[in-house]
């Protein structure tokens, strides 16, 4: 890191530049692997949080129309009128949520963006906030940068990483404002069901805290689980955010395009920082949003089947290694599994398959205390490749990574 710049003559220290803030925001554990990685050659990537699939091509078409037909100004900072109609419907049809295109949506650049804006207008100065542990690094940093607090709550192995609502209100202080619950998780691909929705939602009535739900991988989800989401539940309406995304459902992580739906009186705040913010989201974007939302949609179900084929053969290749036990996940593409055995650290796990096996993957600390004794591996990546990091892996610690027996 350079500190000091020479200009005309004098010498300034850079440090005086930079603020608390930016120096005390943590750099993400997955950043670190990712930087890693980038220097080993003909590394296996599994530690990418994106799908490797191509946009659906009538997204991509509905954009370069938008593109010829000059739709490159700027749109409202709610979003495009008619997006968020559409988005509406998708609400009400996918979710049961009933949220008025007018009022109570608005269009932002991802879900990153979205959550940033309600947790800017949710939280004031050293409030409190719930999060998953282990959970999405950004909500911390995003909490962080709103000057309020992250309070994590356990999800445990042993429940299948699902909150438990003893262990949640143990971590409830007066100052809490919110929780954020997110279904299917990053890391765990856990799927909360209706019976974890109820008791997180009687614990914010009873505690009167906001909910803000990210629902951003509710189409990658596989078997009997279900994606429900939590605004939908009896009285929930005025206290929950809800946060999606094209950017897993459609494969448009690049695109920068997500939304939130929830209480008029908080949309319209987060409409009016969105402007400061952002302006709002990209015009052509938008425009192949509507396309995304309106078309066809076996897209997104071929995209699932064969994450759904990919998890499996992960999980069947995991079980054949000694060493590795993993909960199955139910979402995202995401596996989780416990590494306990190996008796390495979470971090130092992930860096001997970095530099013995030339596979990246995220410790599991990058996502919270209770990450650690976990490594995150993205199946996000071709059957070809998931294969023959197995096989590097399953070498690597034939050779050497041993087994902690004790
Ligand atoms: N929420 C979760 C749980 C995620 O894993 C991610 C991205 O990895 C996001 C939100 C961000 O989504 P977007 O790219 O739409 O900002």
């Amino acid at each position: 890191m350079i500190f000091y710049r020479f200009y005309q003559g004098s010498v300034v220290d850079m440090r005086s530049f930079v603020s608390e803030r930016a120096k005390e925001t943590p750099i993400s554990g997955i950043r670190v692997i990712f930087e890693k990685a980038q220097r080993v050659s003909d590394v296996i990537r599994l530690e990418v949080g994106e799908p490797d699939f191509d946009t659906p091509e009538h997204i991509r078409a509905a954009a370069v129309r938008a593109l010829n037909k000059g739709e490159t100004h700027y749109t409202s900072s709610a979003g495009v009128l008619e997006l968020r109609e559409e988005i509406s419907r998708k609400f009400r049809v996918d979710n049961s949520l009933e949220y008025d295109a007018k009022t109570q949506i608005v269009v932002s650049a991802g879900a990153v963006n979205s959550l940033n804006l309600a947790l800017m207008t949710i939280i004031d100065p050293g409030d409190e906030v719930l999060v998953p542990d282990p959970g999405w690094a950004n909500y911390e940093v995003l909490i962080g940068l709103a000057q309020g607090v992250p309070v994590r709550y356990p999800l445990r192995e042993r429940n299948s990483f699902k909150s438990d609502p003893e262990e949640l209100r143990g971590k409830i202080s007066p100052k809490a404002k919110a929780i954020i619950v997110c279904t299917p998780s990053n890391p765990t691909g856990s799927v909360l069901d209706i019976r974890h929705l109820q008791e997180i939602a009687s614990i914010a009535e009873e505690y009167d805290l906001m909910v803000i739900s990210d629902e951003v991988y509710e189409k990658i989800i596989y078997g009997n689980a279900v994606h429900q989401s939590i605004g939908a539940l009896p009285g929930m309406a005025n206290r929950v955010v809800t946060v999606n995304a094209f950017s897993k459902t459609y494969a448009m992580t690049g695109w920068r395009l997500g939304y939130a739906g929830g209480p008029s009186e908080v949309i319209s705040q987060m409409i009016k920082l969105n402007t400061g913010l952002n302006t709002c989201a990209s015009s052509i974007s938008q425009i192949a949003g509507i396309e995304a939302l309106r078309g066809p949609q076996d897209s997104v179900r071929q995209m699932r089947e064969e994450y759904l084929r990919r998890r499996d053969f992960l999980l069947e290749r995991l079980r054949q290694i000694p060493g590795f036990t993993c909960v199955v996940p139910e979402g995202a593409f995401y596996a989780f599994p416990n590494i306990q055995k190996f008796g390495l650290s979470s971090f130092d796990f992930a860096m001997a398959l970095l530099d013995r096996a030339k596979v990246s993957t995220v410790p599991g600390s990058a996502f919270g205390p209770l990450g650690e004794g976990y490594v995150r591996f993205s199946y996000a990546n071709s059957m070809e490749r998931i294969g023959k990091a197995m096989d590097r892996i399953q070498e690597a610690i034939r050779s050497g990574l041993k087994v902690n027996k004790a």
